[in-house]
């Protein structure tokens, strides 16, 4: 999966290939999908949600230029892989789902794996985790109609926000880097499709 789908197709940070070599993907995937787990492409986890592509997961964590001093905030924890992989580069994950059941799933898997430098919470992400505030790198891993305020707002001087704006069939990857003085630089990374990101400062439903 690493070499293959990731390397080859232009991922060179050795830290995320190391991490994603080192997590047992399968163990974040339900049956029967988790037979799948190092295939090329998004798997169920139920509730109509996804565990994204591996591709996807390396290409949002590049973009994010962790260091091991990272404070990151996730919001869209899923099955929880993407925490597991953030938890392997940075000091200290939040991450925010909407629904309870996935959370619960998330944060077994993520014990059972002694990940402790991860967090999960349950809640509306659009709006961040104030609690926790400001993060190095925030990652939107659902599709928001436009950068969400309290996301920008969480930020950190330096702080990078990685997130799918679009409609809710297709997105584009937007990185809004924070400046000195609150200057922000935004561009475009590639095309994607996520489901959507449904709250306040996302879709309504
Ligand atoms: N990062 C996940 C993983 O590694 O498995 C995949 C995330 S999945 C593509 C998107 C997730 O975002 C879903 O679990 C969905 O319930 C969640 N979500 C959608 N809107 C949300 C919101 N406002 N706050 C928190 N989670 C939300």
């Amino acid at each position: 999966m690493v070499e293959l789908q990731i390397a080859a197709r232009g991922i060179h940070n050795q830290r995320v290939l190391a991490a994603m070599l080192e997590i047992p993907r399968h163990l974040f995937i339900p049956p029967p999908y988790d037979r799948a787990a190092y295939e090329d492409n998004p798997l169920s986890i139920g509730s109509g949600q996804t565990i994204s592509q591996p591709y996807m997961v390396a290409k949002m964590t590049e973009l994010l230029a962790l260091t091991p001093q990272s404070r990151v905030l996730e919001i869209g924890t899923g099955s929880g892989y993407q925490a597991a992989v953030l938890a392997e580069l940075a000091a200290d994950v939040v991450s925010v789902e909407r629904f309870s059941h996935l959370a619960e799933a998330a944060r077994q898997t993520l014990e059972a794996l002694e990940y402790g430098n991860v967090t999960v919470v349950v809640g509306d992400g659009s709006l961040g985790w104030p609690e926790r505030a400001p993060y190095d790198g925030i990652i939107v891993t659902a599709a928001a109609p436009a950068l969400p305020p309290s996301l920008r707002s969480q930020l950190a001087p330096g702080g990078r926000l990685v997130c799918p704006v679009g409609s809710r069939d297709l997105q584009q990857l937007k990185v809004l880097v924070r400046g000195p003085e609150d200057r922000f630089a935004e561009h475009d990374s590639i095309r994607c499709m996520f489901v959507p990101l449904v709250g306040r400062e996302g879709w309504s439903a």
